[in-house]
């Protein structure tokens, strides 16, 4: 996969059958289109169904997600000679900021997991496993499912944490086997929303929890300021959502929202500078050595959703 070149993606990496005939949500498809976008040399539209869903078109397949998330493009931007940064500037750099986000996303959602005693916990994209770290030194059995080995390597030698390696809807889980299941930043990025979210709820019990979190697109500063600038509307993005369209979805899927909370980032000005594409700033952060001190930040800005599992969908 390393001849891979960042100047012309294939063909291959793309999905033609999940176009504009299609709306996993609705089933009444009817699009518009929100922006057309050039994206290292490969064209791509985002839009809209009636239903309110923005979607990529041609979506992006499983080898592309094979090959973006063991790329150097998503892992370590000095990798590549491309001016541009896709993914991280240097993903396990970035280890003390999510050490620090996981420790408050548990604090905030610490209810739920006490609820469930010693709880069966899944994280699908776990990256390294902090959450799953924190959540372990509380008494909660835990377990990671990833698409990439790089991820589940790091997890268990650094925390003695297990993730698998594979799509967690491929996975042979058992029906009914977690009582939470977590995921942040991953929904966006998954291309088959209907088999993915079919999986989340076969293996949870009924009255477990799914906690996950989505960028609201509902008045989004950014997205009006940046427009499709917005690292949103690039690949690995498949989805966007509003509030009201997560939570059909949800429903769709066998859920009920019990809470949505404010979502808070620790991050540095290297990581804001790569999702603005502020190269200036970057540059400038680095000169005056702040570039990676962190700071907490109502990032992008970025809900979490509890949802609690009402009845089998499948
Ligand atoms: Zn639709």
């Amino acid at each position: 996969m390393e001849t891979v070149s960042l100047k012309s993606l294939p063909p291959e990496f793309f999905d033609e059958d999940d176009s504009d005939n299609v709306c996993f949500l609705c089933n009444k498809p009817k699009y518009r289109l929100v922006y057309d976008v050039k994206h290292f040399e490969f064209p791509f539209s985002f839009k809209e169904c009636q239903c309110g869903l923005v979607k990529q078109t041609p979506m992006p397949n499983e080898k592309f997600f094979e090959w973006f998330f063991n790329s150097g493009a998503f892992f370590n931007a000095e990798e590549t000679d491309n001016s541009e940064i896709w993914g991280y500037y240097d993903y396990f750099a970035d280890e003390s900021s999510r050490l620090s986000t996981s420790t408050w996303r548990y604090k905030k959602l610490k209810k739920y997991f006490e609820e469930k005693g010693s709880a069966n916990v899944m994280k699908i994209g776990p990256a390294t496993g902090t959450m799953l770290h924190v959540a372990k030194q509380k008494g909660h059995k835990v377990r990671g499912c990833d698409v990439s080995s790089r991820f589940a390597e790091y997890a268990r030698s650094n925390y003695n944490v297990e993730i698998d390696n594979g799509r967690f809807e491929q996975m042979p889980y058992e029906d009914n086997q977690f009582d939470i299941n977590l995921l942040f930043n991953v929904i966006e990025n998954v291309p088959n929303q209907a088999e993915f979210l079919t999986a989340i709820n076969r293996t949870m019990k009924t009255g477990g929890y799914f906690i996950s979190n989505f960028v609201d697109m509902k008045n989004n500063l950014v997205e009006k300021f940046q427009k499709s600038h917005y690292f949103i509307y690039r690949p690995p993005i498949c989805y966007t959502y509003t509030m009201e369209v997560y939570e059909e979805i949800l429903k769709k899927y066998g859920f009920e929202i019990v809470e949505i909370q404010r979502d808070m980032r620790h991050m540095h000005l290297e990581k804001i500078s790569t999702l603005l594409r502020w190269k200036w700033l970057l540059n400038l952060s680095k000169a005056i050595k702040v570039s990676r001190i962190n700071f907490p930040l109502y990032a992008y800005p970025s809900r979490i959703v509890i949802a609690r599992k009402i009845k089998n969908v499948v």
